[in-house]
């Protein structure tokens, strides 16, 4: 490996972040941020993620030979690694060799890193950041080389399914338990075993988690997710045992102490899950969640100000429209005759929800229950967040984070 100067790093002043936390919103568009904001804020407030002063537009597709609509592992490898892959593939280029992430280069710089989400800790998006494999189902081998090459300090979400060895029961029961029992589907032996010797507190609750003191932390709160994606009133359910922002104010309270500063990745995936089922209710429910996380990030920024806070998304997921629930159709435009209306009427609908604060109530229009190549927003406040006005495409996200905390790039 050789250490290479930065081509972008060349004829301005850097501006210097100590620590990073970057909070994504899996699935998370335009109008999902936009629903979030009227159900809680109603028209005129702002979400935490939308009072961040820079705002700029992002583009997800990936470089696969199949498609250009991304997956959350190819869209998770540009933001990580600043390199566009194949989907499927996890901080490994188009070629399978691996590239280095802002989470390793954070590391060898001396900084402390966490990875927390809200399903599993071996789903793309952390993986991304933290492990290298030629595709996203490899969970323990995930699991294993946070461990043993990455080494977050502070890892936290669900998933305990791959951390423990096939066969052998967990904590959690399965999910849905169609036999009563419990079954791990580790491949790469007791891994929670393999991270109490190497130094993690090991912790399944949320009293665990409270007393945690670090400085190296492994919480796996669900079999799987930390909520059971399904359409409305079929199993749908999102009441975790830990929220999303107590993992990250836990994780923010022991990264903090390096006095070199931290990478952290905060992720809420039932916005992208909860999107693929068209159930508007907890996709919603996703959004605030992230949001409460949002606060507290901004809440640590505000105390350390060389602090970079970045809220974006991998992709768009559902092809998501908002509406007034009441609204007329439009008979004045021209071509709108009978056959518009009918349209309208056949469109997939969720709600109505109402307007927080206003009399009014909005529905939320459905158009696919898979990904699709829209832009997504990035909002951002701290040193370098300028860089992130402006429209770019996801692996701008890794330049920037590289650039604000002067990172080494390395080049394998
Ligand atoms: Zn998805």
């Amino acid at each position: 490996m050789a250490t290479a100067t930065i081509p972008w790093d060349t004829d301005r002043e850097a501006p210097r972040a100590k620590s990073v936390i970057l909070l994504v919103g899996d699935g998370m568009g335009q109008a999902h941020r936009l629903a979030g904001q009227l159900v809680s804020r109603g028209t005129s407030g702002r979400l935490a993620m939308d009072r961040l002063p820079i705002a700029g537009l992002m583009g997800t597709v990936s470089a696969d030979p199949d498609t250009f609509v991304t997956d959350s592992a190819a869209a998770a490898t540009a933001m990580a690694t600043g390199v566009k892959t194949v989907n499927g593939a996890v901080a490994v280029d188009p070629n399978g060799r691996p590239v280095s992430s802002i989470l390793e280069l954070a590391k060898r710089a001396g900084k402390s890193a966490g990875l927390i989400t809200t399903c599993q800790i071996t789903d793309a998006t952390p993986a991304a950041f933290g492990a290298h494999v030629a595709h996203r189902a490899d969970q323990s081998e995930i699991a294993r080389q946070y461990l043993e090459q990455s080494r977050p300090d502070v890892i936290l979400g669900g998933g305990e399914d791959f951390w423990y060895p096939a066969g052998e029961p967990g904590v959690f029961p399965d999910d849905p338990d169609p036999t009563g029992r419990e079954r791990s589907r580790g491949t790469a032996g007791d891994l929670v075993a393999r991270a109490r010797e190497l130094g993690y507190a090991c912790v399944a609750d949320e009293a665990g988690l409270r007393a945690a003191g670090g400085p190296r932390l492994l919480g796996l709160f669900a079999n799987q997710e930390l909520f059971r994606q399904n359409s409305e009133g079929r199993g749908d359910a999102y009441d975790p045992i830990v929220s999303l922002a107590d993992m990250t104010a836990k994780a923010i309270d022991i990264l903090s102490r390096n006095p070199e500063g931290f990478f952290l990745l905060v992720e809420e995936a039932a916005i992208d899950r909860m999107a693929h089922r068209n159930n508007a209710r907890l996709a919603l429910k996703g959004v605030l969640e992230l949001d409460k996380a949002v606060a507290v990030a901004e809440a640590y920024a505000a105390t350390d100000p060389n602090t970079l806070v970045i809220v974006t998304a991998d992709h768009e997921c559902g092809g998501l429209a908002i509406a007034g629930s009441n609204d007329p159709a439009y008979p004045y435009e021209p071509g709108a005759g009978a056959e518009g209306a009918a349209a309208v009427d056949l469109a997939a609908e969720d709600g109505p929800f109402p307007v927080a604060n206003a009399a009014h109530h909005f529905v939320m229009g459905w158009a696919t229950t898979g990904h699709t190549a829209a832009a997504v927003p990035v909002t951002a406040r701290g040193p370098g967040a300028d860089r992130l006005l402006g429209t770019y495409e996801n692996t701008h996200l890794f330049e920037v984070m590289v650039e604000a905390m002067s990172l080494a790039v390395r080049v394998r």
